[in-house]
């Protein structure tokens, strides 16, 4: 049978999902906020070095203007001295590398208003300067003559190179203190978000492992409560299969007429019915002292006896099953040994049979492991419905027996007498083999009741049939025919054979002992008659009729006598 699963896997809870939506959210920003500042970090550091950079080539230029004007100076004063053509080409060139670096330079200060004023101050100054040289260079050239040196103004141009390259240090410090916080800013930005992040991530890891944790817990959970919901199924369906088997069992048993069919049944069903088991049911007598196996199968181990008494049975003693489901022994029913003294008493059950209160049997179980609660169960109503089956054929036997006894003295009625003389005459014509019918009356009986009372004679009545019980077999019919009369039919008996157990009654009754309330009763006397099948008839009727005149033969002859058919005709005919 294939099981569907209890449950699906469990859907993570939504405080689950928002805790961890949280943790990520909260990490995402604490990364973008890192970014940013790295970002903005790297623009500044970038920035500072572009600024560096931008310094060393303002400097570079205005000492490069500086050197140029030097030289510009140098150049004049030579040539204005000497006339010398190289010092004027040198001019020229020098003079074009100043106007370079002037230009530079206001490019690179056009973005600061006061840079560019000073970079502006100083190539006025030296423009101012070199025209002067070139005056100077020209007055010489058109002339041919020495030009004596003229009066220089003071330039301001170093100066004012001078607090361009100051005001460009400035600025660059200011930068760099600026990317200097910045940094550090950033680094600790960095350190405390990346500290953030780690512990987001590890409470998120620790919230994941977690969930996964309990979703696997949750499937175990599930996978054992499938694995019992199977076995519980299994054990239902086998359950359920043993109980129609059982019903079946039971409705067989219903139909027993008597016990040696229950018992056949039972030896034939009670192996199917607990495989793997090893039992033995025993049956208590009418006398209730004694029970005896009627039906065993299987062995496991345990040895039983075939006849004990109740008391040797825990179970019978306490009325319940024995050991009880789960419990030690402690003591073991004196009925059944163990081969060994380590086998378990968990491997055997003792089940007491019991219906309206009255004691039918035990039903022992044995197996060659632990008995299981299905076995266990199973035993108990298959015992169950045993007690009520064998109680049911009692109390059917029972209303058959009262049906065709006599209540005062338990012998046969006379409506059985008649049924099963019919019956016994049949057989005897099948097997050819004779029969005699008796009849007997007590003499004197209303004398004795007169004398005694009607108890004292019901207490004879009784011993009298206990007498003929006594002095006839099993197989033979002993019947009161009605008030102090009775009837035995004796079977496989001629003539001469009923002549002496006749003879042999007599004498029993002579013998009686009676006592009732203490005193003891005289004895009595009974008049006997038979007819023997086939001689002195073949039907019950003829036989019977043949038998009670020769009980009237009897008693006429004085009593205390038994007397045959033919002796009653041959005493009629003389
Ligand atoms: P006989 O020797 O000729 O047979 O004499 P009898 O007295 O035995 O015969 P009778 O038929 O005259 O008397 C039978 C008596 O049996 C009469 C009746 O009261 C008595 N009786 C019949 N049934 C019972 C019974 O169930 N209990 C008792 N106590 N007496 C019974
Ligand atoms: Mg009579
Ligand atoms: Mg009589």
């Amino acid at each position: 049978m294939v099981i569907a699963p209890l449950a699906a896997a469990p859907v993570p809870n939504a405080a689950f999902v928002r805790r961890l939506s949280v943790l990520f959210v909260v990490l995402i920003g604490v990364l973008t906020a890192i970014t940013v500042r790295v970002w903005q970090t790297i623009d500044r550091l970038e920035d500072e070095s572009r600024r560096v950079a931008h310094t060393l080539e303002v400097q570079q230029r205005t000492q490069s203007a500086l050197a140029a004007l030097g030289s510009l100076q140098t150049d004049a004063v030579v040539y204005a001295v000497s006339g010398d053509p190289t010092r004027e080409n040198d001019f020229a060139d020098y003079s074009l590398h100043l106007s370079d670096q002037l230009h530079g330079l206001a490019d690179l200060t056009a973005d600061d208003p006061q840079q560019a004023a000073r970079v502006h101050a100083m190539a006025v100054a030296a423009t101012a300067r070199r025209d002067v040289l070139a005056q100077l260079i020209a007055d010489r050239k058109r002339s041919g003559q020495v030009q004596p040196m003229p009066a220089l103004p003071i330039s301001p141009a170093r100066r004012l190179a001078a607090d361009i390259a100051a005001s460009e240090v400035t600025t660059m410090n200011a930068r760099r203190d600026l990317a200097r916080v910045t940094a550090r800013s950033t680094r600790a930005l960095t350190v405390a978000g990346a500290a953030l992040s780690i512990l987001f991530l590890t409470l998120a890891l620790w919230q994941i492992r977690r969930a996964v944790r309990r979703q696997n817990e949750h499937q175990c959970a599930i996978h054992d409560a499938n694995l019992r919901l199977q076995a519980a199924l299994d054990e239902s369906r086998r359950l359920g299969e043993s109980m129609q088997q059982l019903a079946h069992f039971g409705e067989l048993l219903q139909s027993c007429r008597d016990m040696d069919e229950v018992r056949r049944g039972a030896q034939q069903m009670l192996p199917d019915l607990l495989p793997g088991l090893g039992g033995r049911l025993a049956l208590l007598n009418p006398d209730q002292n004694l029970l005896a196996v009627g039906v065993h199968w299987g062995t496991h181990g345990l040895i039983a006896e075939s006849v004990f008494p109740p008391d040797d049975c825990w179970a019978l003693r306490r009325g319940q099953p024995y050991p009880m489901a789960g419990a030690d022994a402690g003591f073991t029913c004196k009925h059944v040994h163990y081969p060994n003294p380590d086998f378990p008493a968990s491997r055997y059950v003792c089940l007491p049979l019991a219906a309206q209160g009255e004691v039918i049997g035990v039903l022992t179980i044995d197996a060659m492991q632990d008995i299981c609660p299905h076995q266990r169960r199973l035993a108990t109503a298959l015992s169950e419905q045993l007690a009520l089956s064998l109680s049911n054929l009692r109390l059917q036997v029972n209303l058959r027996e009262q049906s065709i006894r006599d209540p005062l003295t338990g012998l046969f009625n006379r409506r059985y007498l008649e049924v099963s003389l019919e019956r016994e005459l049949q057989r005897a014509r099948r097997h050819r083999l004779p029969m005699a019918v008796l009849m007997l009356d007590i003499d004197h009986f209303k004398r004795f009741n007169d004398s005694h009372g009607h108890e004292a004679g019901d207490v004879l009545l009784a011993q009298f049939a206990e007498t003929l019980r006594r002095s006839t077999r099993n197989e033979d019919i002993a019947c009161r025919y009605g008030g102090e009369e009775f009837t035995v039919v004796l079977l496989d008996a001629g003539d001469a054979s009923a002549r002496q157990r006749a003879e042999a009654i007599r004498s029993a009754v002579a013998a009686m002992d009676v006592v009732h309330a203490g005193v003891r009763l005289p004895s009595v006397t009974v008049s006997i008659g038979y007819a023997v099948f086939p001689d002195d008839g073949t039907q019950p009727d003829d036989l019977l009729r043949r038998a009670d005149e020769a009980l009237y033969f009897a008693k006429r002859n004085g009593r205390d006598k038994a007397a045959s058919a033919r002796e009653a005709v041959d005493a009629s005919s003389t």
